[in-house]
């Protein structure tokens, strides 16, 4: 499935999963303010699978709510585990998309022209790269230096696993 075709909301317990399924290029809602019911009743408004590890919502929460989410109950323990599980359930694309969103906002990067970056930019990223992206909420610029290729040789290798 492509980012067109799917949308997340991670519970409290699973921001490093967020963080990385926006990393992926998909987009997933989650945040310290808005978790629990509340991001539940989010998800099933605007039709994102919901992703927790609380098995007992079922129980706590009203069933005519749980019945109309889409939930994914998280198994994996740990972080690695979390994102191969979802990555492999919904066959998520491991390189396409990667880094087209923000990791902080969540929000689409565009593609930038070099002079409307320059300003933000350090000088020696400045002299090296060509390509830049930008996120219109937070306002940062993105490209695709060491740090990007490190992340991106990280999650292949806990996709591998
Ligand atoms: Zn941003």
């Amino acid at each position: 499935m492509t980012p067109a075709d799917i949308r997340f909301a991670a519970d409290g317990m699973l921001q490093s999963l967020a963080t990385w399924l926006r990393a992926l290029g998909y987009d997933c809602t989650a945040g310290r303010e808005l978790f629990g019911r509340r991001l539940l009743e989010r998800a099933v408004a605007e039709q994102r699978v919901f992703l927790t590890r609380n098995t007992h919502l079922a129980n706590d929460w009203p069933r005519s709510l749980v019945g109309q989410a889409q939930i994914l109950f998280v198994a994996g323990e740990t972080f690695p585990e979390q994102l191969r599980e979802v990555v492999g359930r919904f066959l998520l694309d491991r390189e396409r998309f990667l880094f087209t969103r923000c990791l902080v906002c969540n929000d689409p990067l565009r593609a930038a022209g070099k002079p409307e970056a320059l300003p933000s930019l350090p000088p020696r990223v400045a002299a090296r790269e060509e390509k830049f992206w930008h996120c219109e909420r937070c306002g940062r610029f993105f490209w695709h230096g060491s740090h990007v290729r490190n992340s991106a040789a990280r999650l292949r290798q806990w996709l591998a696993a």
